[in-house]
């Protein structure tokens, strides 16, 4: 899961930015400068829709001090309807009837109070798609 600090650091994950290999068509999220498909250095930029699909996730129950409180919740790999895979917290579904395979899309919530300082950082938590 991408730290506090990459969130600012790389402001183009806000607006899920991610990059398209002029050789090869891969997409890369975060954007890489080399394919590590077919070492192109050549990329478009585009923006990612929200849409996704469980590929797997685990209960975190015993999580890192900034997450305390939240415990347990429910982290998992999102396979994006564009191409790249995102690690990201699964929420607004009991953990019991999370699914692989289960469609979500992407919505920006408050990820957590930072100690001291008690800024909120904001990112991307994945919700389930309700038809
Ligand atoms: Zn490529």
């Amino acid at each position: 899961m991408p730290s506090a600090r990459s969130w600012r650091a790389y402001p183009q994950t806000y607006r899920l930015e991610a990059s398209r290999c002029s050789g090869c068509q891969k997409t890369f999220f975060p954007p890489r400068q080399v394919c590590n498909a077919c070492s192109g250095r050549e990329f478009e930029t585009f923006r990612m829709g929200y849409g996704g699909t469980v590929v797997t996730h685990t209960v975190i129950r015993t999580p890192g001090d900034q997450f305390q409180g939240e415990a347990p919740f429910a982290v998992g790999i999102i396979a994006m309807d564009d191409g790249p895979k995102m690690t990201t917290q699964i929420v607004d579904v009991p953990l019991e009837e999370i699914r692989i395979g289960m469609k979500v899309k992407l919505e920006f919530r408050r990820m957590y109070a930072e100690g001291h300082d008690g800024v909120i950082e904001y990112g991307h938590k994945a919700v389930p798609l309700r038809e």
